[in-house]
């Protein structure tokens, strides 16, 4: 019989392919959550980077204009020589750096002093919103301006930075403002690394850009309030989101942080397709290795299963090999014991009878030796084939016992049941019509002897056996080709029909 062994080897191949796959599937997600978890991270480091540095200088500036506001206050100042003054003035603001000229204005605009040279320039500012913020109000406090995009250049584009000046009874008296060229920026943002499609901006918190990566000259100076980004982005200190790109409409994850104290807003957004690339590749690296994994697995289980079907039918084949006799192709001696061992323990099982029938080849010497061995061997298989078709009930078992004796087991049969089966058999054997010059039937025949549990008790199988023997032995004195069962009283008493001899 087929065991299932080789489809469950199948089936758990396949089981252990998809844990496989689930574990693999498992761990490229989770590599894809930690590749934005870490690209979040750096987006959120680099604009704290951003404002760090920032916040850092636009303090310094404010340290610098508050200097050249407490020099002006100086009484004394009016009195120095103007070299003098000049140093008095802006010496420490000359230590800033990114920091342009510093502008000292009156109350009208014009401009009094200047730190580029001891002869200010004739300029009014009267009309530039650093200087109208400061003169609106003294609440403004340091005022960064709308971003001033200089005629010799986008590049040499600047912000003014501006304080208010005041007289001792608090009304205005002019403004100190000075000026950083956005370059500052463009300068800070390029170190970074933001991928190839990651874009780095800061705009004032009215929404106006001041500075972009990649950078776009044009841009500056637009004013983003509008864009859906800038809206999301709200009053919130800082936070995070993805959204699409207003200009390329890249998918990117935004982090932004207002520089603390100042009105301004960093952002940087990385992009989705940098943040997954290297993640993209190694995915496909593990998935394909997965696949592989998987195939293979599967492949190996079915050759495998394959050899081991291949195998067990050889088993299969040698063990019907091992209880079966070559010439007939019934079951051999060996194998009729096994089978006897197991009827005769469910006979006593169930109560029902059992019964053998032991068949003998009448004058087979003769019949050897006048048509040869191989024409004896023909007509054994012939009678074999008979003695096989007389043995179909499911656990019937017909044997070869040797030489020219047969065996026949015969589950649930009483002995007159045995008798009637015999019989046929017989007569079977007759009517093959085997030519069997040296017989007296001119025919080949057999004799039969037949025993039953039903006609009495006995020890074992083999005692059932012995008694069919002397029953065969009872029909072959009486005659040959006939049928003869086994009585208790008797020796046996000889059935059938053909002359006695
Ligand atoms: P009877 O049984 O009627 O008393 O006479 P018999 O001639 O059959 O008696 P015996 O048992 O002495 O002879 C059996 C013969 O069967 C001996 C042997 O040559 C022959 N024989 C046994 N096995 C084979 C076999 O496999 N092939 C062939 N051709 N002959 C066999
Ligand atoms: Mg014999
Ligand atoms: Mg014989």
């Amino acid at each position: 019989m087929m065991t299932r062994r080789p489809y469950v080897m199948i089936a758990i191949s396949i089981v252990l392919a998809a844990v496989l796959t689930a574990v693999a599937g498992w761990v490229m997600a989770q590599m894809r959550e930690d590749a934005l978890a870490s690209a979040r991270a750096a987006a959120f480091n680099m604009a704290l980077l951003f404002e760090r540095d920032t916040q850092r200088n636009f303090d310094v500036y404010a340290m610098s204009l508050q200097a050249v506001i407490d020099a002006i206050d100086d009484p004394r100042l009016a009195g120095l020589p103007d070299d003098i003054r000049q140093n008095v003035l802006f010496d420490r603001s000359a230590t800033a750096r990114n920091l342009g000229a510093i502008l000292v204005a009156n109350a009208a605009g014009d401009v009094i002093f200047d730190s580029r040279s001891t002869l200010p320039r004739d300029v009014n500012i009267a009309d530039r919103d650093y200087f109208i913020a400061q003169r609106d109000s003294r609440q403004t406090g340091l005022y960064i301006s709308q971003p001033m995009i200089a005629r010799d250049g986008p590049e040499n584009a600047a912000i003014g930075l501006s304080r208010r000046l005041e007289k001792p009874d608090g009304s205005f008296a002019g403004v100190v403002v000075g000026t950083m060229k956005l370059d500052y920026f463009r300068r800070l943002m390029s170190g970074v690394e933001i991928g190839a499609h990651g874009t780095v901006a800061l705009t004032l918190a009215d929404g106006t850009l001041l500075m972009r990566r990649p950078y776009a000259a044009g841009m500056i100076g637009k004013n983003l309030a509008e864009s859906a980004l800038f809206q999301r982005i709200g009053r919130a200190q800082e936070g995070g989101f993805f959204g699409n790109g207003p200009v390329d409409g890249v998918r990117r994850w935004f982090a932004f942080r207002r520089v603390d104290g100042y009105p301004l807003v960093f952002s940087v957004a990385v992009a989705a397709g940098d943040i997954y690339t290297e993640w993209r590749a190694r995915a496909w690296i593990i998935g394909s290795l997965t696949v592989l994994l998987d195939a293979s697995l599967v492949a190996l289980a079915v050759l495998l299963s394959r050899q081991l079907r291949r195998r067990e039918l050889l088993e299969e084949e040698l063990r019907a090999l091992a209880g079966t006799d070559a010439l007939t192709a019934l079951a051999n001696r060996r194998a009729f014991e096994t089978r006897a061992d197991h009827e005769w323990l469910r006979a006593r099982r169930s109560g029902q009878p059992l019964a053998v029938m032991m068949l003998d080849v009448d004058r087979f010497k003769l019949f050897n030796d006048r048509y040869g061995h191989s024409a004896g061997d023909r007509a054994l298989a012939a009678v074999a084939r008979s003695i096989g078709a007389h043995a179909r009930r499911p656990g019937d078992c017909a044997a070869r016992y040797g030489g020219e004796e047969f065996v026949l087991l015969l589950p649930d049969t009483n002995a007159a049941q045995a008798l009637a089966h015999a019989e046929k058999l017989r007569s079977a054997i007759e009517t093959l019509d085997i030519p069997h010059a040296d017989s007296p039937n001119n025919v080949l025949t057999a004799s039969v002897g037949v025993a039953s549990t039903s006609a009495g008790s006995f020890e074992s199988w083999r005692t059932l056996i012995e008694a069919a023997d002397a029953a065969l032995y009872t029909a072959k004195r009486a005659g040959r080709n006939r049928v003869a069962v086994w009585q208790p009283s008797l020796a046996g008493e000889p059935h059938g029909a053909g002359p006695d001899l």
